[in-house]
């Protein structure tokens, strides 16, 4: 028996020595393959947003990754017989943006019946009726959506007449979701009029004698009817979407964060991905209502059969959302104080309203103390000081019982962060998801309104990132293609040039001092909208092992006139080295 055991394991050392060669042949030939580029991209101005090295000529991409940035000397290494060579000509590429608060699927929908105008006018708004009315059958209302006061050029809302000289013989509202005004045919259709009492969720507004002016606060109950929207069939879902995600590659965007869907719109996004065809990796948002009870609002965590993280590079279930009040733009953003005397822009006087506050706080406790224990990143839709404030105290509430430093638990919007507000944000590890061309339309009017004192506390860059608070720009895109005359904008060196040079509509200059510099505005569209995803080892800077995520744009955007950042253009998009735009003139 001994001799054979002997053999056995005489042959298990040869076995071994062999396994070992093979092993370190299968290495070799591995670390040879690995060296060979698919793509290389040379002769450009990278800036490349990792730390090791800012700037770099060339990046060759393997496998829908980054495998080399350095050099055009030392990247043209990677070349093998079969690489493509891509000559940049000097070019500047930057990583592929991410925008942190878009609403792709609705903004696509919006424009489905052809193009929606920009309304910066109540001519525009009236133009558009007129143009609607020409198609429309008669029995049909005319909905003109997202008309916002503060950013018609009257400052105002249009008046019933003023509809009427549009359209007097069929149904019309210009709406805004909250606030909506009709025309004389749709009061009367209503029965609304000089007599009618005012409800007790919202406000029938009346002239000087006592009759109404077409504009209704809140209410919702009286124009559903008139409000509702055609429904979308699944495929028209996943056909905006996919729409939508070729028009944000068109602006440099890979990467996206879905600010609110259902579970009709995560179908949406997993019948795109299981076809092959997303083309914007996507961080999709959870939407709940937050009402009831606190055990109910508990239960609607709960019922939702997976939380944040579950997914894959391209889609990713992302946070748990509430909406906490009402807009700045609709005056009923829930404030620290009363808004004061200088509301006409909205529509009311009511010097004691502080706007709206839509859930209640012990709910919001409860939901931060499930999303919490569940494993959800959570956050929330606060647009006011208040509700920002109300926030605060929950995320307080359930990091006592179990520390939510690491869990990134975000701020959405958060227009009006002061000095508290920032320093608590940054002691729970709290994120921000912003809205910079916010400033930039809304900032003259919100001035007039709030006055200068608590202006300064309206999208304050500087501060927040002094504070080592992480800040992700976004857009909040909801309607429209166009990437600059959507609401909102969401062309993304728009909103880098607003936080650069703090410039507004009316081409004042708003707060200076809260300017941050180039490379910071970049940061919150790569680097800080990929930490809002738990996804910044994965993406949003060019460097070895990362997504190839990129694109060649326009212009130098480190050197080039503060004024023609705004004027930047995508000239190329890739999304793991995939080419998913070209500008027809490169
Ligand atoms: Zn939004």
């Amino acid at each position: 028996m001994i001799p054979v055991v002997r053999f056995v394991l005489r042959l298990n050392k040869h076995m071994k020595a062999f396994a070992g060669l093979i092993l370190l042949l299968m290495t070799v030939s591995a670390m040879t393959a690995q060296e060979t580029a698919d793509a290389i991209y040379y002769n450009g101005r990278v800036v490349t947003m990792w730390e090791a090295r800012p700037t770099a000529e060339a990046v060759a991409i393997r496998g829908g990754r980054f495998l080399k940035v350095g050099s055009n000397a030392e990247v043209l290494q990677t070349a093998g017989a079969e690489t493509k060579k891509i000559d940049l000509g000097g070019r500047t590429v930057l990583p592929g943006l991410i925008d942190s608060h878009t609403h792709p699927i609705s903004a696509a929908l919006s424009e489905r019946d052809g193009p929606l105008p920009a309304f910066n006018s109540i001519a525009d708004v009236q133009a558009y009726i007129r143009q609607r009315a020409a198609r429309t059958p008669k029995d049909q209302v005319i909905l003109v959506p997202k008309v916002f006061s503060p950013r018609l050029k009257e400052r105002r809302y249009p008046t019933r007449y003023e509809l009427d000289a549009a359209a007097s013989d069929r149904p019309v509202i210009a709406d805004n979701g909250y606030a909506g005004v009709v025309n004389s045919f749709l009061l009367d259709k209503l029965k609304i009029n000089r007599d009618t009492p005012q409800p007790a969720n919202g406000k029938i507004i009346k002239d000087d004698k006592g009759e109404p002016t077409g504009l209704i606060l809140g209410a919702p109950q009286l124009l559903r009817d008139w409000r509702r929207e055609r429904t979308a069939t699944a495929s028209e879902l996943v056909e905006a979407l996919k729409r939508m995600q070729q028009a944000y590659n068109r602006a440099g965007i890979t990467s996206t964060i879905d600010r609110g869907q259902d579970a009709e719109g995560f179908r949406a996004y997993q019948e795109l991905h299981r076809r092959g065809e997303l083309t914007v990796r996507s961080y999709v948002t959870y939407r709940i209502s937050g009402q009831g009870t606190p055990q109910q609002a508990r239960a609607e965590v709960e019922r939702i059969p997976f939380v944040t993280g579950w997914g894959d590079d391209w889609l990713r279930a992302g946070s748990l959302k509430i909406v906490m009040d009402g807009g700045i733009l609709i005056g009923t953003a829930y404030l620290r104080e009363p808004y004061g005397e200088h509301t006409s822009v909205y529509g009311y006087h009511d010097p004691g309203y502080r706007g709206v506050l839509a859930v209640p706080r012990e709910n919001v406790v409860e939901i931060a103390r499930a999303a919490n224990e569940l494993g959800w990143q959570m956050t929330a839709h606060v647009t006011g000081g208040g509700s920002l404030d109300v926030l605060l105290d929950a995320y307080e509430a359930a990091d006592r019982e179990r520390s939510i430093r690491d869990r990134r638990f975000t701020v959405t919007h958060g227009n009006f962060p002061n000095e508290q507000a920032i320093a608590r944000a940054k002691k729970l590890g709290v994120v921000f998801d912003c809205q910079p061309m916010w400033h930039h339309l809304d900032a003259p009017v919100i001035k007039d309104v709030l006055g200068a004192e608590r202006m300064k506390h309206f999208l304050p860059f500087r501060s927040m990132l002094d504070a080592g608070v992480v800040v992700a720009g976004g857009s909040d895109h909801m309607v429209r293609f166009d990437p600059r005359l959507a609401t909102n904008p969401y062309h993304p060196f728009f909103g880098m040039w607003m936080a650069i040079t703090r410039q507004t509509v009316d081409g004042s200059v708003i707060n200076p001092e809260q300017r941050i510099t180039r490379i910071e505005a970049l940061r919150m569209w790569t680097l800080n909208g990929a930490y809002l995803s738990f996804e910044e080892k994965s993406k949003g800077s060019i460097e070895p092992g990362k997504l190839a995520d990129l694109i060649v744009v326009s212009k130098d955007f480190l050197s080039c006139p503060a004024d023609e950042i705004k004027e930047i253009e995508p000239l190329l998009t890739l999304v793991g080295g995939k080419e998913v735009y070209r500008a027809a003139v490169h």
